[in-house]
């Protein structure tokens, strides 16, 4: 499977990671630069929202870039979005504080009505509104997604939410949430996935009218909260596409989202080998370079090996995704890959730094805290494994 760059007639699985668009690379670049580490540090300190840097993504157009040129955006194909992602991370910079808008978008855009897309796609596309909350995960329900307890009730004109949400990032910073929740009680469905929907809520309208949002404290500066719902009421026009039909819905969206969270991966990688190689031919030990001992110099390059064979699974897994054919094996086995090469070059930029790690002036510490997540979040590994011996393997369903 080859992904042609139309433009240049060009085979892109030919060219080394980070090194496909180098144009939009060049361009993310560029804004990047503006954003040094003591940018997100300084962050960090503060628990805040990254919001200059966000905005700047979005004056660009790169957080549109999935959004088809009718609806404002740019139209870019997957691969376009994953570069930009990648790129941030590889620069240095945490896409995370925007990725989402890439992915949740999908939903509006494949189940949407086009009511709604007219609504709210152009102001996404322009930044005036912000979608970059995600709320599917709860207290009680992670992994086993189709147990959550989250409650929708149709009364007239509108729906009467109650539940709670747990690890919502960015809800505080967001217009908008999509939000799934039960519809139809589980004992009234023939399968645990049916009577599961999908709403769009206003959050300018929904905070203090039913729904809290608290932050959480956590190991990385994510953005991320609970959301209590007591007694919301959404307009019923709120719901994306038909009710019952959400988690297909979700679903739909997961394998965009593995794709892009993956380029991430791949971008942070990229960023502590190159980060690792210099200081590893910079720091002389017992007179001379470290990275001229084996020990400190085949840990980077073992990261390095696996980086490369995460992205060409990355690129396949688009350029399926991109052709419209089944990418559901590739877009996990991608993210699995990718978020473990990661943590690969975490692991040996750490070590390569020796104490100096420590120091939050290198940054070291911060990217090796947020790279870890991508082993458990959006899907942990177990779960992408478990997908591989049933549906690619053939194996009994474990869960
Ligand atoms: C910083 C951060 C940001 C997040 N942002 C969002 C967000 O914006 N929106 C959102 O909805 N969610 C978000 N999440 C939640 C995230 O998607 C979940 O944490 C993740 O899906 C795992 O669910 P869980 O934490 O409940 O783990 P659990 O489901 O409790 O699982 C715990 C462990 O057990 C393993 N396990 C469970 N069942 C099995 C099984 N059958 N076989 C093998 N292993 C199993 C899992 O692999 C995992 O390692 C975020 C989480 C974090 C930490």
């Amino acid at each position: 499977m080859s992904d042609v760059d139309e433009a240049a007639g060009e085979d892109l699985t030919m060219v080394p990671a980070g090194e496909d668009y180098p144009e939009l690379r060049q361009a993310v670049q560029r804004i990047c630069a503006h954003f040094p580490g003591e940018y997100w540090r300084d962050l960090e300190e503060k628990e805040a929202y990254p919001t200059a840097f966000v905005e700047e993504l979005t004056k660009h157009g790169f957080l549109a870039s999935l959004i088809p040129e009718e609806y404002g955006g740019t139209g870019l194909k997957l691969r376009a979005a994953a570069v930009i992602l990648e790129e941030i991370n590889a620069s240095g910079c945490t896409a995370s504080q925007g990725h989402a808008q890439m992915y949740i978008m999908g939903t509006l855009l494949r189940h949407g009505s086009e009511r709604q897309k007219q609504k709210y796609l152009p102001k996404i596309a322009s930044g005036e509104l912000r979608l970059q909350a995600f709320g599917v995960t709860e207290p009680t329900s992670g992994t086993d997604t189709t147990s959550l307890r989250t409650r929708a009730v149709r009364e007239g004109d509108h729906y009467v939410v109650n539940g709670q949400k747990v690890w919502t990032s960015r809800a505080a910073h967001s217009d908008l949430m999509l939000l799934l929740a039960r519809t139809t009680p589980l004992d009234q469905v023939t399968k645990k996935s049916d009577g599961l929907s999908v709403f769009l809520v206003d959050l300018r309208e929904a905070r203090g009218n039913g729904l809290e949002i608290r932050p959480i404290k956590a190991m990385i500066n994510h953005n991320t909260t609970e959301i209590f719902m007591d007694n919301l009421t959404i307009p019923a026009d709120s719901l994306i596409g038909q009710e019952g039909r959400g988690f297909r819905y979700i679903l739909d969206g997961m394998n965009a989202e593995r794709i892009l969270v993956a380029s991430e991966c791949v971008g942070d990688g990229r960023w502590f080998v190159k980060k690792a190689v210099a200081y590893a031919n910079e720091r002389r030990v017992f007179g001379r370079p470290i990275g001229q001992n084996q020990a400190v110099q085949f840990p980077i390059a073992r990261a390095w090996a696996a980086l490369e064979a995460a992205d060409m699974v990355c690129r396949r897994a688009a350029a399926l995704f991109a052709a419209g054919k089944e990418c559901g094996a590739d877009a996990n086995i991608a993210k699995m890959l990718a978020s473990e090469a990661t943590w690969q070059a975490a692991e040996a930029c750490m070590q390569t730094h020796g104490g100096f790690s420590y120091a939050r002036e290198y940054d070291v510490e911060r990217k090796w805290r947020e790279a870890r997540l991508y082993q458990i979040a959006p899907i942990s590994t177990n779960l992408v494994l478990s997908y591989v011996g049933q549906h690619v393997l053939g194996m009994p369903r474990s869960f």
